[in-house]
């Protein structure tokens, strides 16, 4: 059952007795194109969805942060003049948040409240940003602070890059904090500019979780990381971004196998997704779907950074008539695929896709139908 306003504030009138002055919800994402792009220099084009982080709030006139998690069942609390990392929790999302945002100049304020969300965990669809620009916007809301999302969303990776010690980049804190109903957002990682884009009408986004998760991943996407900046280094170019396809072509013979295969994918990655952003405006669902599908293809074949689970997945998916294209997202090797789908067959397509999946796998998927919503917001 999604979450609603209406929860929270119920969720917290029982447990302090009044309504709460604030409401604050803050969204998971997908991304829709651009995968492994954001290192180089790239392009990425997420969108915000209807699952999210959210908080109900007070003020209180000391310097004390109260939070009961309803997911947890459990209250912590901590004071914003002795912030200190504790053992590796939920709470510490929120410290790191506060930290960071008090190490970016800003004074803040004590508030208690609740916390719950409907963002799944660690399904790739990025709770923890949600929860750090959720707790952002709380404290923003609490201490009469300007809502600047980019610069939040900042602060955010800080917390998460900082005090949690994730070594994320600023995808899932830039479009959490500033996605826009019915728009996926074109980010430039390299200027950070940031473009909405309308999802094309009749669509429906939806994410497919293949149920499977990969520990090893840090050394792959190390690797891959390395190969891209060797290739970038034969390019003389700060990074692939900076590669046009037409030049690869010319000179990819310098390059190893391998390497080649991986600047392949980023370059031409790229290019996807600026198209994307193209096709998106004159409303061609088509060609999105199709950009997508091949995505896919230079994900498993040149990066290879897909894995069985994810193929078979995008197979099921593409197979259903209602769909348009399909790709895994998220950095791979296990996690979610996604598929753009017409929207009147949306049901049918995640009921089938799932059947499917889970009879050539064994493994129950997890699907989610998803719409584009506003980033970080009071309601
Ligand atoms: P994801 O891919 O979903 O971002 P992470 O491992 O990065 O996965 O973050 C998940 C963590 O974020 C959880 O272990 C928890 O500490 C925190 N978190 C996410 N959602 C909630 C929630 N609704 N309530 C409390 N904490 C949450
Ligand atoms: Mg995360």
């Amino acid at each position: 059952m999604p979450i609603e306003k209406a929860d929270l504030v119920a969720h917290f009138t029982r447990r302090f007795g009044e309504p709460p002055r604030w409401v604050v919800r803050a969204p998971g994402r997908v991304n829709l194109i651009g995968e492994h792009t954001d290192y180089n220099d790239g392009f990425v084009l997420p969108m915000a969805i209807d699952r999210a982080v959210w908080i109900a709030l007070r003020p209180r006139n000391d310097r004390t942060v109260a939070v009961y998690s309803a997911d947890y069942d459990e209250t912590s609390e901590f004071s914003l003049d002795t912030l200190q990392r504790g053992k590796a929790g939920w709470v510490e999302y929120l410290k790191g948040t506060a930290w960071s945002l008090q190490q970016g100049g800003h004074r803040l304020v004590g508030w208690e409240g609740v916390l719950a969300g409907d963002v799944p965990l660690g399904a790739g669809l990025s709770s923890s940003a949600a929860v750090e620009m959720a707790t952002a916007r709380a404290l923003a809301v609490a201490g009469l602070l300007d809502w600047k999302p980019a610069a939040m969303a900042k602060l955010g990776q800080r917390a998460e890059n900082q005090w949690v010690g994730v070594n994320c980049g600023i995808m899932d804190q830039l479009i959490s904090a500033a996605g826009r109903a019915d728009h996926a957002l074109l980010i430039d990682c390299r200027s950070l500019a940031l473009t909405p884009v309308p999802l094309p009408s009749g669509v429906a986004v939806v994410v497919l979780d293949t149920s499977t998760r990969r520990g090893l991943i840090d050394s792959a996407y190390n690797e891959r990381r390395g190969q891209c900046e060797a290739a970038a280094r034969q390019f003389g170019v700060p990074a692939l971004r900076d590669v046009t396809f037409a030049e690869f072509q010319r000179s990819a013979k310098s390059l190893d196998e391998v390497t080649r295969r991986r600047a392949r994918h980023v370059i031409t990655e790229n290019e996807r997704t600026v198209r994307a952003a193209e096709v998106m405006r004159r409303g061609d669902a088509a060609e999105l779907g199709r950009l997508m599908a091949e995505s896919h293809r230079s994900l498993r074949d040149d990066y290879e950074v897909s894995s069985k689970a994810l193929d078979v997945m995008v197979e099921c998916a593409t197979a259903h008539e209602g769909c348009l294209g399909a790709r895994m997202t998220g950095a791979g090797f296990g996690g979610c695929a996604m598929a753009l789908v017409r929207a009147e067959a949306a049901q049918d397509f995640a009921a089938k896709t799932a059947t499917a999946y889970e009879r050539k796998t064994g493994n129950k998927p997890a699907v989610y139908v998803c719409r584009a919503t506003n980033g970080a917001e009071v309601v």
